[in-house]
């Protein structure tokens, strides 16, 4: 009896063995994603391009498979990649605007591999997909989410907003080296075709009349970097690799610049090329010309690496399309979502793309026939066309599946409005959301408003170049086309702010403030230009409408106790600064504030107090041990208040 359990046991040695090895023979593949932002399908040589040099996409295209007909769901970035990540659409995922946090309910590409023991890390080229910032809840599932220094001090965009590809790659690479240990995920986001085009040498020589193709050119070489890396340490053949476009660039057809308002190829079609692990099996096609969206990579990528797909997704495996399965396989319609419009208050538009057409869901709908009609210039809408009858209802669906929307809008800091505008998008949300937009169709069709936009985002470039001129000119075309135009108002009122015309930044900003009441960044800009102007009742009635709208604003706030301290109202004053503390504990300027309300006050002993505690951490802070000198003083204590003035003295001679 005893020989059976030994028999067993021997067997089941030997079974675990064979799993072993089995396994060890299958280990999963690595997964590379390389998202190349703003990259149209057609600046491509291998989607037919011949004025460009693509030789790292070129050569992934002939090793794996390219979608010759592949569309986004969204002509913005973080909503773009939050889709790909999440295989949702943007109105099931939420994040339809910069800075909305991902909602832990759905689960993401790093989530569900990370999961099943991959090592995963992602490498951003633009602080646009920062998820200490304007993409909260995109990191989640990451071992490393390499985001950008908090707190940078160069004026460069280099660094301190964007990376170069080549930048991205190598810290990609370093991390790589650093963990060897598979299966590895990781994600590189190479942000160069974005506006403005300035490539390095060679490519801003040799493509300088086109340097949009100059910036794909570079990206591309940076993606020549890194595969010849993956193939160096032996990990190209058994990866898969998917490299895909996040939108594309309008280049100024239909007359946008840039992206992010329409919905029209030009922006919606991508480059989309997938190199299949060797474990999955050679694919029979090369190139797939059905039309297919990147909400497909996620479910395929899982169907490739044997992974359960989450119950609830808006794309499907591309496997059989290419897989030899059922190469006929019918087209995926295509849904496309923009809510950018709104931050200039402007309608969102919706689309749908299938059987040759393409239904625009706007103030003024459009409908276009690719069969004869490849640019979308010819509008064939009529309300009563059956298709346009299917498309309505299909995004009517879509609405009505979509989860109840909070307020979708992020909370964005100061800083973070800065980063945006920096980037050339509008930085605030004060324009509106589709929660609080009940009638979209009310508002203004983008169609009418574009010449705006460009002219808006070409002074926001302007601005970030320290070209203040060219920006006003800009601002001051928009007003010929809409005198009531909040955003060219706002925006000339923080030029003229930042450049020392207080006057008249006020006046913007009043005007901007007749438009739009409720904007409360406008009224804290209004508050900084009149107290420069020494009009400090009005400086104070600005900053309160402000933080009536808005409380959290530090900025504000501190601005406003300042101003409260020069009228005389002490107790307003530290009120202010109270607030400031509580919202903010270790807040310096806040303590120092408060600490000149209660000597204002005559409040001597709180204020030696606190001084005593703030300028034991901070000893090299001078106006800390000024205001101790006048609480000692106040307290009688002269010799301490001698001393604490010396250093206060000596610090300022340090300096
Ligand atoms: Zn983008």
């Amino acid at each position: 009896m005893k020989v059976l359990p030994a028999l067993l046991a021997g067997c089941l040695t030997a079974i675990l063995s064979v799993a072993a090895s089995s396994q060890k023979k299958e280990s999963p593949p690595d997964v590379f994603l390389v998202t190349i932002d703003t990259l149209r399908a057609d600046h491509i040589r291998c989607y037919g391009y011949e004025r460009i040099q693509t030789p790292a996409l070129d050569r992934l295209a002939q090793d794996g498979i390219r979608f010759a007909q592949a569309f986004t769901p969204s002509p913005i970035t973080n909503t773009s990649h939050t889709s790909i990540l999440t295989g949702l659409l943007p109105s099931s995922h939420g994040v339809t605007d910069f800075a909305v946090p991902l909602s832990p309910a759905y689960p993401t590409w790093a989530d569900l591999l990370h999961q099943q023991g991959y090592h995963t890390a992602a490498f951003i080229g633009a602080v646009i997909l920062d998820s200490k910032t304007l993409a909260p809840g995109l990191d989640r599932g990451f071992d490393y989410y390499d985001n950008f220094p908090q707190h940078s001090q160069t004026k460069s965009r280099w660094g301190r907003l964007e990376r170069r590809g080549m930048d991205v790659v190598e810290r990609a690479e370093t991390w790589l080296s650093a963990h060897p240990q598979g299966p590895h995920f990781v994600w590189v986001h190479l942000y160069d075709p974005h506006d403005p085009y300035e490539p390095p040498a060679p490519y801003s020589q040799i493509y300088k009349d086109r340097l949009y193709d100059g910036e794909i050119a570079y990206a591309d070489s940076a993606l020549a970097n890194f595969m010849g890396y993956l193939k160096k340490n032996r990990w190209y053949e058994n990866s898969l690799i998917v490299v895909v476009g996040d939108h594309g660039e309008g280049l100024g057809e239909h007359h946008e610049d840039t992206h992010g308002i329409f919905l029209y190829d030009s922006t919606m079609h991508v480059p989309l090329i997938l190199k299949t692990p060797r474990s999955a099996g050679g694919a029979k096609m090369k190139v797939v010309e059905a039309q297919v969206r990147t909400t497909d990579i996620l479910p395929t990528v899982l169907d490739l690496t044997r992974n359960p797909a989450p119950a609830k997704l808006d794309g499907e495996s591309l496997r059989l399309y290419f897989s030899g399965m059922n190469a006929a396989a019918s087209e995926r319609t295509v849904f496309g979502e923009t809510d950018y419009p709104l931050r200039f208050g402007w309608a969102p538009l919706r689309s749908a793309r299938g059987q040759g057409l393409k239904f625009i869901e706007a103030p003024r709908p459009e409908l276009y026939d690719f069969r004869q009609d490849a640019r979308e210039v010819a509008n064939q809408y009529e309300p009563w066309n059956v298709q346009v009858k299917r498309f309505r209802v299909m995004l009517a669906e879509i609405r009505a599946k979509a989860p109840p929307g909070g307020d979708s809008r992020g909370s964005i800091g100061q800083a973070t409005i800065d980063e945006l505008k920096a980037l050339g998008y509008l930085g605030s949300a004060d324009a509106g959301s589709a929660t609080n937009v009940p009638q979209p169709s009310l508002l203004p069709d983008p169609k009418d408003k574009i010449e705006e936009q460009n002219l808006l985002h070409r002074a926001m470039i302007a601005s970030e170049d320290g070209r203040d001129a060219a920006a006003r000119d800009y601002l001051r075309n928009v007003l010929q086309l809409d005198p009531k135009s909040h955003n060219a108002l706002r925006q000339l009122g923080e030029l003229e702010l930042r450049s020392g015309d207080y006057v008249k930044s006020a006046q913007h900003l009043n005007q901007a403030l007749e438009v739009r009441p409720n904007d409360a960044t406008a009224a804290f800009y209004r508050g900084q230009a009149l107290e420069k102007t020494h009009d400090l009742p009005g400086a104070r009635d600005a900053l309160e409408a402000s933080l009536k709208l808005m409380p959290g604003q530090i900025g504000a706030r501190l601005l406003l106790g300042q101003v409260y301290l020069a009228l005389k109202n002490a107790k307003a004053a530290e009120d202010q600064f109270e607030a400031i503390l509580l919202l903010q504990p270790s807040s310096i300027e806040g303590q120092l504030g408060l600490s000149k309300a209660q000597i204002a006050e005559e409040h001597f002993n709180k204020a030696a107090q606190q001084l005593e505690a703030l300028s034991k951490l901070q000893p090299r802070n001078a106006d800390a041990f000024d205001l101790l000198a006048q609480a000692y003083s106040g307290l009688g204590k002269q010799a301490e208040a001698q001393r604490a003035e010396a250093r206060a003295k000596l610090l300022r001679t340090l300096k």
